[in-house]
């Protein structure tokens, strides 16, 4: 008989196990109440498999875990500072290294130093933390992420490039002067991790270049972009993650990171650049709100395993059975006909809440009211990426109603096996097929910032 097809298996072998526990439906239920319906709000206790976020979730390799003994935990000048900033520079290309203790530390800092009130920051889609910290800075942030990126079935495959027209339009409009650097996503988080293609992050070099604006790229997915661009763009083919990587870096000023992510540590992040007027502000400004200049929030340890988990990070056969996990659970899903975000994307398969539930108005939180609803199902714990993320407009106070409404089941990284992966896709499954039986949802408690990770909710009817 032949064989109908060659499977990939994951580049690694299971060394320590951690026990996860299937809770009863009622139990389920009574957790999801006293949670308000905010998935946020769970203790990962009462989850079974936990598809909240891919953020500081990855599990560390035993090279990762051998680092964490060889940490300095010196106040000052730890030899783990040396060493991550050594990686960033070989492995990013950036000439200055500012430790943080995760990435929204390094959009603080970046925002306040180039961002002054009345400021307009472009970018290839909102993501929350960044756009808080631009607006927080006095600035505004204006999408400019292609049209492609708000329609869940289109199935281009760069959908995180930037509409270059409506960026020059932006540029004409409010003048250089006001637009302190072009904020790229590399993938899109909020889009359904989307790539941007080197081609086009070329021309936004390009355009910006001619303005004397700066391109602060959020390299927190950048090795999955890599691996878009290596599978899809014509002529990158031969190319090694590590390379595009490095050439993705190259065509901006300098980066915000959130190691939590690619970079396969459980916390930490940073914000590296070329230009040392600039770095010379942030190595003065983190002392004041993360920590000394060679550690920001880090414990020598944590830089020590960020270090290596960044070389891991640019690995082709990590970064091909990663990203080939979610091909598998969106595959699956997709042949079921549940409608999902559209290609699959890097980090995680996004269902697309609307679809899913097209009894639910937008004002009654269909993502939120999904996500609730699979907890309820499996113990499944996915994340709202819709109204309740996008918050309110600055101005006006509205609610934002964005084209997505989606719910994110994001995959932790070298954490859950195949057989994980159906169970997951087997309880959207039955779900989908009792879905008009789930019930909208009112928002009974309303935080002011970051509202979705704190609110609460009551089932409707
Ligand atoms: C997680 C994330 C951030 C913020 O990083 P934290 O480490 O959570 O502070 C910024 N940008 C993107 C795209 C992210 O996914």
């Amino acid at each position: 008989m032949p064989i109908p097809r060659r499977s990939w298996a994951e580049p690694f072998k299971i060394k320590v196990v951690e026990p996860v526990r299937l809770t009863a439906p009622g139990q389920r239920l009574a957790a999801i109440r006293e949670a308000g319906y905010n998935t946020f709000l769970l203790r990962s206790e009462d989850v079974y498999i936990d598809l909240l976020t891919d953020s500081g979730t990855s599990a560390m390799s035993d090279r990762q875990w051998a680092g964490m003994m060889l940490g300095d935990e010196a106040y000052a000048g730890s030899r783990n500072f040396y060493r991550l900033e050594a990686a960033v520079q070989r492995l990013y290309g950036y000439r200055y290294l500012i430790p943080t203790h995760q990435g929204r530390g390094a959009e603080h800092i970046i925002s306040r130093i180039l961002i002054k009130p009345g400021d307009v920051i472009a970018g290839n889609m909102y993501f929350t933390t960044t756009r808080l910290h631009q607006e927080l800075a006095g600035g505004r942030f204006e999408d400019v992420v292609i049209p492609e990126a708000h329609d869940p079935a289109s199935e281009h495959p760069f959908k995180g490039n930037v509409d270059l027209e409506k960026l020059e339009a932006l540029i004409a409009r409010h003048g250089a002067a006001r637009m302190p650097y072009v904020s790229i996503a590399a993938t899109v988080n909020m889009a359904g991790g989307q790539p941007i293609s080197l081609e086009n992050l070329r021309a936004v070099r390009k355009l910006t270049a001619r303005h004397g604006i700066r391109v602060i790229l959020d390299a927190t997915r950048v090795a999955e972009n890599a691996y878009f661009i290596q599978q899809r763009e014509a002529g990158q083919q031969g190319r090694s993650i590590a390379e595009i990587v490095k050439e993705t870096c190259s065509l901006t000023d300098g980066c915000t990171m959130s190691a939590k992510k690619d970079a396969l540590a459980n916390i930490g992040g940073f914000l590296a650049l070329n230009d040392e007027t600039v770095f010379e502000e942030a190595r003065n400004l983190v002392v004041v709100y993360e920590g000394l200049h060679t550690y920001g929030g880090m414990a020598g340890r944590d830089m020590e395993a960020v270090a290596i988990g960044l070389e891991e990070s640019v690995e082709d056969s990590h970064i091909r059975a990663r990203v080939g996990q979610v091909l598998y659970l969106g595959e699956k899903l997709r042949a079921w006909g549940i409608p999902i975000v559209l290609p699959i994307g890097g980090h995680g398969v996004f269902l697309d809440a609307r679809a899913f539930l097209p009894h639910l108005p937008q004002e009654q939180y269909p993502a939120q009211a999904l996500a609730a609803a699979l907890y309820l199902d499996s113990g499944v714990r996915a994340m709202e990426r819709g109204t309740v993320s996008a918050g309110r407009n600055q101005d006006t106070g509205e609610e934002n109603r964005p084209k997505l409404e989606l719910v994110r089941l994001a995959i932790p990284r070298r954490v859950y096996t195949q057989a994980h992966m159906d169970v997951v896709a087997e309880s959207v499954f039955c779900v989908h097929e009792e879905r008009q039986r789930v019930p909208g949802l009112k928002m009974v408690y309303e935080p002011r910032y970051l509202r979705f990770f704190q609110a609460r909710f009551e089932p409707l009817a």
